[in-house]
């Protein structure tokens, strides 16, 4: 039986969005609360009042019994604190109440929550407070009453940012800053603000639960730290958008259902590259929403999949040797009338405004290389970035022909006067509809890729927040956007600077365009030529927030402070031990108490069949060389558990955050391939039953 589902019915039924703030509130108060998000000033607390009341009284008609101040902590996950309505009356009864103070305020005891030493214990006092540009939603979960969510930011008792959504805000309005500047200098006069948007593809695998559940590893890292290739992987490319099982579709299904009530684009579906992964791509929004939207979507993910069974794998890099899942952040920044910056146009090389910023993001990218970098970095990261499916570690910029010519133009000419043209495609089929190609072709290799009218930031990560990737790009571009203003703003002849600048900037970034292949050696090679960095992990990326220059940069544009940057810089470092510490224990484990226990009792199986064999005078040979090659690897696996171990026990007293970190990765997870290896090789010897839990096939062909 299929489903039905009446998508614009339920479509934001669960969003207290600016159509039914418009239908319930007073038209004066619906008016003063659109006023303060437009000129960005404070609410009024009589306004703040009759949202909060209404907002409450839409919540329980749709059965919420609670609310919750809802926020996104150093964590990559968010976090959320229920209250009830109720207000106990003297005369014993209840009332629901839901107050503009707490509306605006809530005051979680937040000391658990990565800090990197802001807020120590004994000073526990954060605030959360309402990010009214985000729409509070109701959280429905079966068996369980509705709750309603209001998006907030999370800072200290002295105002640092504790969270990802208060540095973003900033970073979008500081892009915004800048770039109203140069759209003034081109003439337009009815623009307010520049807002940047984000379209997120999120990459994810699915495995079924009962196989999840026998394996420690994926339950405690998320990742497989063992297991032998399966006979068969990707190489038939046979699942790249391929038919879609029954099972995912019915998940799918309902993931989409729930993620249209709360008013979440979810537009494309369909298989990845590797067997079990598949990806899910929303339209794109304000980058706020946008990373409020991907934070409910991977939560949803995870959540909609057990109903079915299933476990949803947000890690980086769940399996190796088979791709792993990443998300594609596609970025743009438009006027607030609508005008994408970014658009080229049918003649770029005619588009000054557009080859402005064009130049200006070239050069951001090129300046702030090892930032960008930074801002995907994770432990789980580490292994997609530089492998052989993923863009590698090094920061480039992929244009496609049209611009490259239009650059080149620009370059040995000082002047561009032609952009090349779409021709129409030819398929050699009469019956198929001709229709125009573009004028550029895709690549799928870059980290950084122009897209139309868009960028494409490839490198982050499947289970990371997008805020970070989006807080350093607004903040780079608004850097360069300001220097370009700086420069025009004062200029006596306005049209040849803009031709030097553009000119120039191109000049001297031009090294940061790469339009082959980036998966091969030889661009690792050409670009140390070129010197550009390649940061091979997250320990060095995190380093980059000590830099100076990159702290004089986001302290120019009130984005973090100095004191907010070393937090994040130890939050990273600690992050990162922590990571490696639960990966390294639950290998411990898993070899103590599950691959040794289970290879010594084969092992006596084979012993004593080598004995029996051999009391008939018959031929044990093949028993005994099983035995030997068993025993073999066993001793290795045992002595390189040891090691893992003692080196373990060193990295987790080491007190200094960088320098654990450091430990961790060079000490702890330079050691795991040594234990990975013996214990791979027994999985290929030992007798398929008397292994301890499922194998890569169990986990990856059985949904
Ligand atoms: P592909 O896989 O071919 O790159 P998808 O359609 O899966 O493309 O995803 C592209 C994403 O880019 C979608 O989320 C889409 O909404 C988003 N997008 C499209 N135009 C823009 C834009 N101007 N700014 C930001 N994101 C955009
Ligand atoms: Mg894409």
């Amino acid at each position: 039986m299929s489903v039905k589902i009446n998508v614009s019915e339920i479509f934001a039924s669960n969003v207290f969005d600016d159509a039914t703030m418009k239908q319930r509130l007073p038209k004066k108060i619906y008016a003063e609360f659109k006023n303060t998000l437009l000129e960005g000033k404070d609410l009024e607390p009589h306004v703040a009042e009759i949202i909060a009341h209404e907002m409450k009284e839409w919540a329980i008609e749709k059965g919420a019994t609670h609310y919750t101040h809802w926020f996104q902590p150093l964590t990559n996950i968010t976090a959320e604190k229920h209250d009830a309505f109720i207000n106990p009356q003297k005369d014993g009864s209840i009332l629901l109440s839901f107050s503009g103070k707490e509306l605006i305020k809530g005051e979680p005891d937040g000391s658990s929550f990565p800090s990197g030493g802001i807020r120590a214990t004994c000073e526990a006092r954060g605030y959360t407070a309402w990010d009214c540009t985000s729409p509070a939603f109701i959280h429905e979960a079966p068996d369980s009453t509705p709750v309603l969510y209001i998006p907030t930011i999370f800072c200290s008792y002295t105002g640092e940012a504790l969270d990802k959504k208060t540095p973003l805000l900033r970073s979008m309005e500081a892009l915004s800053t800048q770039a109203m500047r140069i759209v003034k200098l081109f003439g337009d006069t009815t623009a307010t603000k520049v807002v940047t948007s984000v379209g997120p593809e999120q990459e994810y695998f699915l495995v079924d639960k009962d196989t999840y559940d026998k394996r420690k590893d994926l339950i405690f890292t998320g990742r497989t730290l063992f297991g032998a290739p399966a006979p068969k992987g990707q190489e038939l490319d046979d699942h790249y958008f391929g038919t879609i099982k029954e099972r995912v579709l019915s998940y799918m299904t309902e993931l989409n259902e729930e993620l249209w009530k709360l008013g979440i684009t979810a537009k494309t579906q369909h298989n990845e590259v590797a067997p079990a992964q598949h990806e899910l791509a929303p339209i794109y929004d304000t980058t706020n929403i946008a990373t409020d939207h991907n934070q409910l979507v991977m939560e949803i993910m995870k959540k909609v999949a057990l109903r079915h069974n299933l476990v949803c794998l947000l890690h980086e890099k769940p399996f190796a040797g088979i791709n792993g899942s990443g998300k594609h952040n596609n970025w743009s920044m438009s006027t607030d009338t609508g005008k994408n910056l970014l658009e080229p146009g049918d003649t770029p090389h005619s588009n000054k405004q557009f080859l402005l910023v064009l130049a200006s993001i070239l050069k951001a990218v090129d300046d702030y290389a090892p930032l960008l970098r930074m801002s995907a970095a994770t432990p789980g990261n580490d292994h997609r970035l530089g492998a052989n499916e993923a863009p590698p570690a090094i920061i480039s910029v992929f244009l496609g022909d049209q611009l490259e010519d239009v650059l080149s133009q620009l370059c040995e000419k000082g002047e561009a006067t032609r952009s090349l043209e779409g021709s129409q495609l030819e398929t050699g089929v009469s019956t198929v509809p001709r229709f125009s190609k573009d004028a550029t072709d895709r690549n799928r290799t870059s980290p950084f890729a122009f897209t139309g009218n868009k960028f494409e930031f490839r490198m982050v990560g499947s289970s990371a927040s997008i805020a970070d990737p989006n807080i350093v790009l607004n903040t780079i571009v608004a850097e360069t956007l300001g220097q370009a203003a700086d420069i025009l703003e004062k200029a006596d002849d306005f049209e040849l600077a803009l031709h030097d600048l553009i000119k120039d900037w191109v000049t001297d970034h031009i090294r940061i365009i790469f339009n082959g292949d980036g998966y091969s050696d030889a661009w690792v090679e050409e670009a140390a030529r070129r010197g550009l960095p390649n940061i091979k992990n997250t320990v060095d990326a995190t380093s980059v927030l000590a830099d100076p220059e990159v702290i004089k940069l986001f302290e120019k544009h009130g984005v973090f402070s100095a004191v907010e940057l070393a937090a994040r810089e130890e939050v990273g470092y600690e992050n990162y031990s922590k990571a490696i510490n639960i990966e390294a224990r639950t290998m411990i484990d898993m070899v103590k108490k599950e691959i040794i226990p289970a290879v010594m009792e084969y092992t006596t199986t084979v012993a004593k069949s080598v004995a029996a064999v051999k009391a008939v005078g018959a031929d044990a040979s093949v028993q005994e060389k099983v035995l030997k090659e068993i025993t073999a690897e066993l001793s290795k696996l045992d002595a390189a558990v040891v090691k893992l171990e003692a080196a373990t026990d060193a990295s987790v007293k080491i007190e200094d955050p960088k320098a654990q970190a450091i430990a961790y990765r060079d000490d702890v997870f330079a050691k795991f391939p040594e234990v990975r290896e013996p214990a791979d090789k027994l999985e290929t010897l030992v007798d398929e039953k008397a292994w301890p839990f499922p194998t890569y096939a169990d986990l990856l062909f059985n949904v």
